[in-house]
Parts: C-alpha cells; structure tokens; sequence
C-alpha cells in the first residue's frame, strides 16, 4: 500500500473504502467458523514462501483459506478498472491475481487445500463451505 500514489480523487476514495472494507469480510467469517467451533490461524505464513500469509489456516488438516478484496483481486463481479493510470493499474492488478494462483499453486504442491472467499459473499455461506471442506479433510487423517 506505502507505494500507491493514487492519482484522482475517486481512485484514493476507493481505495480508502477498500481497506476499510478488507478487513470486516473476513472478521466476519472467523466469527461464524469460531461460533461454528472451528479454530484456526489467523495470518499463518505460507510454508514454502514466510512472506506471504494464510488468512485463516486450518494446520492440522492443512486447509488454508483467504478472503479477497473484490478490488485488489479482481472479482469477476465488482472487479474495475481505474481509468486513470490505466496501464500501471492493469499491471497492479494483474500482478495480485498472478500472486494469488502462484500462492495457491505453492500450497496445492504441499498438501493443502485452497479455499478462496470474496469479500461480497456472506460470510456464514462461506464459513459453512469452509467447515465442510474441514470436516472432510478431518476424515482423511
Ligand atoms: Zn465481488
């Protein structure tokens, strides 16, 4: 984020929104999975790659879950593209959701599952896919 120089005020406000809204979908989340109780890790760190991290992370059972921004992931349904600075957003942009299946492909190689939940979707929907995908992998071990 220390790096994005937004360049019109409808970008900043945007991207203001956004933040604010990164976090709740998926405060929201791990309260359903904590009421369903589930426990879990909050923002483990990718096994093979420390820098990155799970958002929600079953370790046991190596079922590893993100909740992602519509924005900054590009949601195939409220995903936009700035106009302004078009290009350097493109590749912003373009960058994440590279990182995002690179990250999926890395913990994939390593045993785990992926779930990935969009900020739109409620949260006791997705906290119920997640428990289910849990409560599978359990049978397994
Ligand atoms: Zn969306």
């Amino acid at each position: 984020m220390c790096e994005v120089v937004p360049s019109s005020s409808g970008v900043s406000e945007r991207m203001r929104r956004q933040s604010r809204r990164d976090t709740s979908p998926e405060v929201l989340l791990r309260k359903s999975l904590h009421a369903s109780g589930l426990r879990f890790r909050v923002s483990y760190p990718v096994p093979s790659c420390p820098r990155r991290s799970i958002d929600i992370a079953f370790t046991r059972v190596r079922v590893a879950v993100f909740v992602d921004g519509c924005f900054w992931h590009g949601c195939p349904q409220h995903g936009t593209w700035p106009r302004a600075n078009a290009d350097w957003w493109r590749a912003k942009l373009q960058l994440n959701i590279l990182r995002d299946r690179n990250t999926d492909d890395l913990l994939i190689n390593e045993g785990w599952t992926v779930l990935r939940v969009w900020e739109h979707e409620c949260s006791r929907d997705a906290a119920g896919r997640v428990a289910q995908v849990v409560a599978s992998r359990r049978q397994l071990l």
